[in-house]
């Protein structure tokens, strides 16, 4: 195989910058930061939906324990009206029927008080629980607005990065046929070999790939050899400039 030109060289060198952003591209897609506050704001809309189911079901439960106390009052409150007339409407002479009916009434008054009572703490936490939905309304309401802005957004921010990388991808093919198929071939094994760069340069006596420093006499080593060679750290390609 004949030595790359200087031309081929810097083709190859473009073609790496070319895949490391697509790289990096690739990963900033998956992990759009637009992305992650749409799933958290998803999360605490479903948090939301099932604090409120439950909230809705104590309220029904609340609800109709308010309306059997109220109902168990008025049956009550009508028992002892009745007794209490029949006390003064003069259908009952006898004493002691009298006393009797009198303690039947207070008994019935008593019932009266603690079913207000319990009335009274029923209607509190009715009252509770629909402060707590009305709030939860408020906080569905602005999460629903947060998911359809951060959806927006999402779909901006990888529209951009889809962009990008549709300019790249064009580039990269411009690049590649650019290059002899056997340099190619090389740049391409190397970089599946490494999951990443396939070939670095020498820079202030290090490899722009592994970045470790050479020591003096691979550096010499290196500058008395071909343009193009291996990294004697990291075993990519190595352009070693003239
Ligand atoms: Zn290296």
């Amino acid at each position: 195989m004949a030595e790359p030109t200087a031309e081929q060289l810097d083709l190859l060198l473009d073609l790496q910058a070319t895949d490391s952003r697509v790289r990096k591209l690739r990963h900033q897609l998956d992990d759009l930061p637009e992305q992650q506050q749409l799933d958290e704001a998803a999360d605490r809309a479903s948090e939301l939906e099932r604090e409120h189911d439950t909230v809705r079901d104590e309220l029904d439960r609340t609800g109709a324990q308010q309306r059997k106390l109220e109902r168990e009052i008025a049956v009550l409150s009508e028992r002892r009206d009745a007794e209490r007339s029949r006390l003064y409407d003069g259908s009952v002479g006898n004493a002691r029927q009298m006393k009797a009916i009198e303690a039947e009434v207070n008994t019935t008054e008593r019932r009266i008080a603690e079913h207000e009572d319990q009335l009274l703490e029923v209607m509190e936490q009715v009252e509770r629980l629909e402060t707590r939905s009305a709030e939860l309304d408020a906080e569905t309401e602005h999460t629903r607005q947060r998911i359809e802005e951060l959806t927006t957004a999402r779909d901006d921010a990888a529209k951009e990065l889809l962009a990008e990388l549709g300019e790249l991808e064009a580039a990269r093919i411009r690049q590649a046929n650019g290059l002899p198929d056997g340099l190619r071939e090389r740049y391409e094994q190397v970089s599946a070999r490494t999951g990443g760069a396939g070939v670095g340069k020498l820079v202030d006596n290090a490899c722009t790939a592994c970045r470790i420093q050479l020591s003096m006499a691979d550096v010499g080593e290196l500058l008395a050899g071909p343009p193009l060679t291996t990294c004697p750290q990291c075993r990519r390609l190595l352009v070693v400039p003239a």
